[in-house]
């Protein structure tokens, strides 16, 4: 049963770093993010055991009894939505929280680091429409997000997370994950931040993602299958 889940990781593996490699790239550049949201500990185990030591999680639910029941050399990633009332779960549990999205949250957090002394990672997470390659409608908000994620001195502000659209076409895609981009450099030139990681990229769109940058792919269904969420 392990031999067909280690089978797809190592091909996802590889096939990721030929992406990167194709896009001009190291294959060291992009990090692999193996999201192992609905699937039990021994799946991760198995691919922890191929050497994966990078995780990603949805929900603080069942992200922190896998902390408990996994090897502590595990980076754990929390790549879903987090509600305010459950910051102080998620600064214990995860060394990056990939989905910033408010000031109200982002405070909440800086606190809460500053509170049990815990340096965290973020990324902040946009929403860039398909229709545009640029940063429309919520712009404002955007860089008074940014502007108070480069004063944190708690928490770490390492770059931009986005989800693609589902029904995006190939060059829909190319005009979120480019547009995840210039944003990114925009807001590093304005704050004056190294912004150096971009989360983009899941099974179905990351090779789009990484001719545009991505530093993080998060893939789920390709190593480990079709999530159940009945179970
Ligand atoms: C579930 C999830 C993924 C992984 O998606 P797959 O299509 O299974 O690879 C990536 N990013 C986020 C935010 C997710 O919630």
């Amino acid at each position: 049963m392990n031999d067909y889940l280690i089978r797809q990781y190592e091909q996802v593996k590889a096939d990721v770093a030929a992406a990167a490699v194709k896009a001009g790239r190291r294959p060291g550049d992009v990090r692999l993010i193996a999201v192992s949201k609905t699937f039990p500990a021994a799946d991760i185990a198995a691919v922890y055991d191929c050497g994966q030591r990078l995780f990603g999680e949805s929900k603080l639910q069942e992200l922190e009894p896998k902390t408990a029941a996994l090897p502590a050399d595990i980076e754990w990633h929390l790549i879903g939505h987090l509600q305010s009332n459950k910051a102080a779960k998620a600064v214990a549990c995860a060394s990056c929280i990939h989905s910033v999205d408010s000031v109200k949250l982002l405070e909440r957090l800086e606190r809460l680091a500053g509170e049990v002394g815990r340096r965290v990672d973020i990324l902040l997470e946009f929403n860039l429409s398909g229709e545009s390659s640029k940063f429309g409608a919520g712009d404002a908000d955007a860089m008074a997000l940014a502007q108070a994620a480069a004063c944190c001195r708690n928490l770490r502000w390492r770059g931009l997370m986005t989800m693609a659209p589902l029904d995006a076409d190939e060059m829909g895609l190319h005009r979120v994950f480019g547009g995840l981009r210039r944003l990114r450099d925009r807001m590093a030139a304005a704050f004056g931040v190294e912004l150096p990681e971009l989360s983009m990229g899941m099974s179905g769109d990351y090779h789009v993602a990484i001719a545009e940058g991505a530093t993080l792919v998060r893939i789920g269904t390709a190593i480990f299958g079709k999530r159940d969420y009945m179970k």
